[in-house]
């Protein structure tokens, strides 16, 4: 990685200790953070906004790769602004197969071909599927050259990916793949991607789940009810929550869902979240909204969300998701750029 030297970073390592650091953060390294790699909304300069999504997360040791965003050029670009070695990653997480998520996948393995690759296991998916060939009706009256593979199939037949000497790893149910990280993996039922099966990556700390969802087509409730099993408390989770065409009503039945329900701690949402979500969103949680516009590092140390040290300027007073539109007009709604510039100055402690 690069010497992406943050608060955190900061606070919990000596000057030092960081600028003598290998190109990898060593496994005993306790907290983590999220970097938001591709979105569609973000302040950073440096990179280039898209319609999809990515994350770095580093986290319990590991750099994991979650998806790889819309366009292969634009990812290879905002990979290098912030300066991170794709060979360095542990493993790559592929959400789903919408081409938003899936497009950079190219230009990852352009650079680390053996890199190991969760995917959602489809039949017939282009990640790659088998099933065994008992599936299919034998009929033995047949001459051999009437039949499949002339009467003798292999007892599993395996389905092809667009990526055929790619290092992917199909994923069919929900699986523990590192201790304490765990894909969920959930089918959408919703009209448009019925069927489509979609990984959710679950990471159990200390203080909670801390859990990234792609599109979250399954329903965020329901992805956010799985990661429950693993562990009750949810400390934060961030992606894009699929509410980007929901009418007022199912967002705040999400919302409410999300805070009172489930009592997830901190939210950062982004990519198909929705404007109006991220307006009901940040009502709700306040300085435990995260703003995660690409190209932001969201630290997952211990004070996370607490004091507001990653809020973003105060909640929205007194507004409505009607005049969300309006507001999201003006140059600095959320006093994102005031904030950063109040912290411009601790950031390259
Ligand atoms: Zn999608
Ligand atoms: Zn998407």
């Amino acid at each position: 990685m690069g010497l992406r030297i943050n608060l955190f970073f900061a606070a919990t390592l000596a000057g030092a200790a960081v600028l003598a650091a290998p190109t990898r953060i060593a496994a005993a390294e306790p907290a983590g953070q999220i970097t938001i790699l591709y979105d569609a909304f973000g302040t950073d300069a440096a990179m280039k906004k898209d319609w999809g999504f990515s994350a770095l997360v580093e986290i319990s040791g590991k750099r994991i790769l979650f998806d790889t965003g819309n366009d292969a050029d634009i990812f290879a670009a905002n990979i290098k602004a912030k300066h991170i070695d794709l060979t360095s990653i542990d493993f790559v997480v592929l959400s789903h197969r919408h081409s938003d998520h899936m497009a950079g996948l190219n230009h990852v393995l352009s650079v680390n071909p053996t890199v190991k690759i969760y995917a959602p296991k489809e039949g017939f998916g282009i990640y790659g599927s088998s099933l065994p060939s008992s599936f299919y009706r034998k009929d033995e009256s047949l001459p051999p050259e009437m039949r499949y593979y002339d009467g003798k199939p292999p007892e599993v037949m395996k389905f092809g990916t667009a990526w055929q000497r790619a290092n992917i790893e199909p994923i069919d149910k929900t699986t523990e793949i590192a201790p304490g990280i765990t894909l969920i993996a959930l089918v959408s039922d919703a009209p448009g991607t019925k069927e489509l099966k979609e990984l959710s990556l679950a990471v159990n700390t200390a203080d909670g789940v801390v859990l990234v969802v792609g599109c979250a087509h399954p329903g965020i409730e329901k992805i956010v009810e799985a990661a429950t099993a693993i562990n009750p408390r949810i400390r934060l989770i961030a992606g894009g929550f699929h509410l980007v065409v929901a009418p007022d009503e199912v967002i705040a039945k999400a919302v409410s869902a999300l805070k009172d329900t489930f009592k997830v701690e901190n939210i950062a949402p982004g990519h198909c979240t929705g404007e109006p979500t991220f307006a009901a969103l940040k009502k709700a949680y306040g300085d435990r909204y995260l703003y995660a516009g690409v190209g932001t590092s969201l630290p997952l140390g211990p004070g996370m969300g607490t004091g507001g040290r990653r809020g973003e300027g105060p909640a929205i007073e007194g507004d409505d998701l009607a005049s969300y539109r309006k507001l999201a007009q003006r140059e600095d709604p959320f006093g994102i750029l005031k904030a950063r510039k109040l912290r411009s100055g601790l950031s390259h402690l």
